[in-house]
């Protein structure tokens, strides 16, 4: 069975990838099909924008096509930056703008005498779409809290300030093997992986 990726992450496209080759024998991304879309994220939550970009991919291609949608959730700030994590300190869209964004709304309501919880989560949902629009989808979390220095240099996004539960580390300083062991993403890919081997 064939599918493409809906999405241009560099960081995205190696972990789906790797997860679903056994399902898959063929898994293209949109640079393997030429396809330059801008695809807008107008829905309101993670499920919502992930069935949007495999939805507008499956049918542009007639193929099954796979979307995810993720983001971190900080408890202190009542869940944000959520589904607009990407987008958090506005455009253009900058991991170091929206870390620094974070971090100082952290430091405002500490300064304002607040209890601050920093206990955050990174959500993930993928969604395998059919060009019929018939879909499944997976998702998966995991746990940590948000630190004031960056610490390590691999991976994107939060990783340097996000020190994960299980790993004792961030992100920033995993290697993507640990990361993906414990990712939010992988979690929602084995819960969309689960959910397969019912429909095939
Ligand atoms: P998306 O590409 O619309 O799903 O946006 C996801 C955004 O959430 C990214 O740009 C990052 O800011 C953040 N994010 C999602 N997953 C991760 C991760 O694994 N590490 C760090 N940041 C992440």
């Amino acid at each position: 069975m064939k599918a493409v990726l809906a999405s241009n992450n560099k960081h995205k496209l190696v972990e789906i990838k790797t997860m679903l080759s056994d399902k898959f024998q063929d898994i293209y991304t949109l640079a393997d099909l030429n396809i330059n879309v801008e695809i807008e994220e107008n829905g309101s939550t993670f499920e919502e924008n992930a069935y949007i970009k495999a939805n507008t991919i499956a049918k542009l291609t007639g193929l099954p096509a796979i979307g995810d949608d993720s983001g971190i959730c900080v408890s202190a700030l009542n869940g944000e930056p959520n589904i607009y994590s990407a987008r958090y300190a506005g455009e253009p869209c900058n991991d170091k703008n929206n870390n620094t964004k974070l971090l100082s709304k952290l430091h405002a309501l500490e300064n304002s005498g607040d209890k601050v919880d920093r206990t955050a989560y990174f959500q993930s949902v993928v969604v395998l779409c059919y060009p019929d629009g018939s879909f499944i989808s997976g998702s998966g979390r995991t746990y940590g809290k948000i630190i004031d220095d960056y610490r390590g240099s691999n991976g994107f996004g939060y990783d340097p300030i996000f020190l994960s539960d299980e790993l004792g580390k961030t992100f920033g300083e995993a290697t993507m093997e640990e990361k993906n062991k414990i990712s939010h993403r992988s979690r929602a890919l084995k819960d969309l992986l689960g959910k397969m081997k019912n429909v095939f």
